[in-house]
C-alpha cells in the first residue's frame, strides 16, 4: 500500500531539494513536457537528522532570481588580507550575495506548498528502493508511523553518510559568531573573504571571514582547511584571538552561531543510485572541492535537471563541476594536504590576477583561458609536482 505517489519525489527540503522542486514546477512553455507532480519529504523540525540552519553565499550578476525576497545581504567589494596585514580590495562586477536557509525554506517551501501539483510531507526517509518503472520510499512521521511513498523518479539530497574514495580529503570546518557591536565597526559594503591574520595550522590553512550586515552587525567566522574539525572552545579561542589582534570590536555581544564542516574531496560522488534514483546537492557532488561552495552549482544542476524533464529526456543530474575544474582542484587539494600550498597560494591568486578572473574560477564559471592564466600565477613547480603525483596516489575512503 502506498500513502502517496507522484512523478517526482524529492528527499530533503534543503538548497538542492527546494531549488529543484521550484524549477521543475515552474510554468511550462507550449512545447514543453507538463510540469511533474512532486512530493517533497523533509523531517520534522525537532528531528536530529534535519540539517541545521545556515547561510548560503554565492556570486551572481544583477538582477538575480532570488533578489526580491530572499537575498538578505550583498557586497560588491571583497577584501583579502595577507598574513602581514596587506589589504587587497577586490571590486567585482558580480555581487556576492547571502541567503539564509530559514528564509529559503519559508519562502520557496511556502510557495511550493501552495501549488496544486506539490505535496510537502513531514517525515524522515529511512530507505529508497528502485522498483520496476519507479522507486519506493519508506519514511516515518513524527509519531513514528511508517509511511510508504512512490514515484517515477526519486532525487535524494540527504547529506552523504560517508565520503567517496579519494586521493585527498580535507575538511573545511568553521564556526562563526553573529555579532552586534556597541560602536560602528564594520564597512557594510565590504566583505572580508579571507583574512589570513589568524593562527595558521601546521597543515592546511586558516582564515577569518567577515560579512557585515550594517555598521554594527556582522558574521565573523574562523575557518580552517585541514584534516579534522576542532572542539568548539578552540574555534571560540581562535575567534577571540583574531578579534583581539586584528579586528578590535570594543563592546559586542554574540546574537547567533553558525558552525559547519564541508568536505573538500577529489573523490567522485555517484549521482545515480538506481535506474530511477538520483542524488542531488552535496550528496550528488555539488560541492566545489577547492572552495566548499555548492549553492551556485546546485542552481545550475537543478536548472539542467528541469530542462531535461521539459525536453522529455531522462532527468539525470549532470556532473556539477567541469572535469578540468575537478582536476585543478585535485592538484590544489594535494598541494594543500602536503603543505606545498598555504595562505600564500590564495594571497598570490588575488595579487596576480584580475579580481573577476579569480571570482569566476571560485564560482565555477571560468573559461579554459582564465584557468591557464590562473595556473601560471600559482607556484608552478609545487603544482606540477602535485599534478604528476596524482596518478600514483591510491583512492582511499575517509570518514567525516
Ligand atoms: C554551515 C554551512 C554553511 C555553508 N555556507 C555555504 C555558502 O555560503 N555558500 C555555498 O555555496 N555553500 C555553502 N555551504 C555548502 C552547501 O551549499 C550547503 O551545505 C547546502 O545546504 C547544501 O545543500 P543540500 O541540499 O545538498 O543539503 P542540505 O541543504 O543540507 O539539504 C538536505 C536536506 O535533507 C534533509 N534530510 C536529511 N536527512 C533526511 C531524511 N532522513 N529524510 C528526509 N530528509 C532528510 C535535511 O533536513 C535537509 O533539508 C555551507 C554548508 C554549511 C554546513
Amino acid at each position: 500500500m502506498t500513502d502517496a505517489a507522484a512523478d517526482v519525489l524529492i528527499v530533503g527540503a534543503g538548497a538542492a531539494g527546494l531549488s529543484l522542486a521550484r524549477r521543475l514546477t515552474a510554468s511550462a512553455k507550449p512545447d514543453d513536457h507538463a510540469p511533474p507532480s512532486v512530493i517533497i519529504v523533509e523531517p520534522p523540525r525537532e528531528s536530529l537528522v534535519r540539517s541545521p540552519d545556515r547561510t548560503w553565499c554565492f556570486w551572481e550578476s544583477e538582477p538575480g532570481e532570488y533578489d526580491d525576497s530572499l537575498v538578505t545581504a550583498r557586497w560588491n567589494r571583497l577584501r583579502i588580507t595577507t598574513r602581514d596585514g596587506r589589504r587587497m580590495l577586490v571590486p567585482s562586477q558580480r555581487a556576492y550575495k547571502m541567503i539564509r536557509s530559514v528564509d529559503f525554506l519559508r519562502e520557496v517551501g511556502g510557495a511550493l506548498a501552495n501549488r496544486p501539483c506539490v505535496r510537502m510531507v513531514e517525515a524522515t526517509v529511512t530507505g529508497v528502493r528502485d522498483t520496476c518503472g519507479g522507486a519506493d520510499v519508506s519514511a516515518s512521521d513524527s509519531s513514528g508511523r511508517p509511511i510508504r511513498l512512490s514515484a517515477r523518479w526519486v532525487f535524494d539530497s540527504r547529506p552523504p553518510q560517508a565520503m567517496p574514495a579519494a586521493r585527498t580529503t580535507l575538511l573545511q570546518h568553521f564556526r562563526g559568531w553573529f555579532v552586534t557591536t556597541r560602536e560602528e565597526r564594520f564597512e557594510p559594503d565590504v566583505a572580508d573573504l579571507m583574512d589570513f591574520r589568524t593562527r595558521q595550522p601546521e597543515r592546511g590553512l586558516s582564515f577569518a571571514y567577515v560579512l557585515p550586515f550594517s555598521p554594527r552587525e556582522a558574521l565573523v567566522e574562523y575557518t580552517e582547511f585541514s584534516d579534522a574539525p576542532l572542539p568548539e572552545s578552540t574555534y571560540d579561542a581562535a575567534l577571540e584571538a583574531y578579534l583581539d589582534s586584528s579586528l578590535p570590536l570594543g563592546g559586542f555581544h554574540v546574537t547567533g552561531i553558525e558552525q559547519g564542516v564541508i568536505p573538500m574531496t577529489d573523490g567522485d560522488f555517484p549521482r545515480r543510485d538506481g535506474e530511477h534514483v538520483f542524488r542531488i546537492g552535496v550528496a550528488g557532488g555539488a560541492t566545489r572541492p577547492s572552495t566548499g561552495y555548492a549553492f551556485a552549482a546546485i542552481q545550475r544542476q537543478s536548472a539542467a535537471i528541469a530542462a531535461a524533464w521539459r525536453a522529455g529526456r531522462i532527468p539525470e543530474p549532470p556532473q556539477a563541476h567541469a572535469a578540468r575544474h575537478r582536476l585543478m582542484d585535485a592538484v590544489m587539494l594535494r598541494a594543500l594536504a602536503t603543505g606545498r600550498a598555504g595562505p600564500a597560494f590564495f594571497e598570490d591568486l588575488f595579487r596576480r590576477n584580475p579580481p573577476d578572473r579569480v571570482l569566476r574560477f571560485l564560482d565555477g564559471t571560468s573559461t579554459p583561458r582564465d584557468e591557464w592564466r590562473i595556473g601560471l600565477s600559482t607556484p608552478v613547480p609545487a603544482m606540477l609536482r602535485s599534478l604528476l603525483e596524482l596518478p600514483l596516489i591510491p583512492r582511499r575512503r575517509a570518514t567525516t
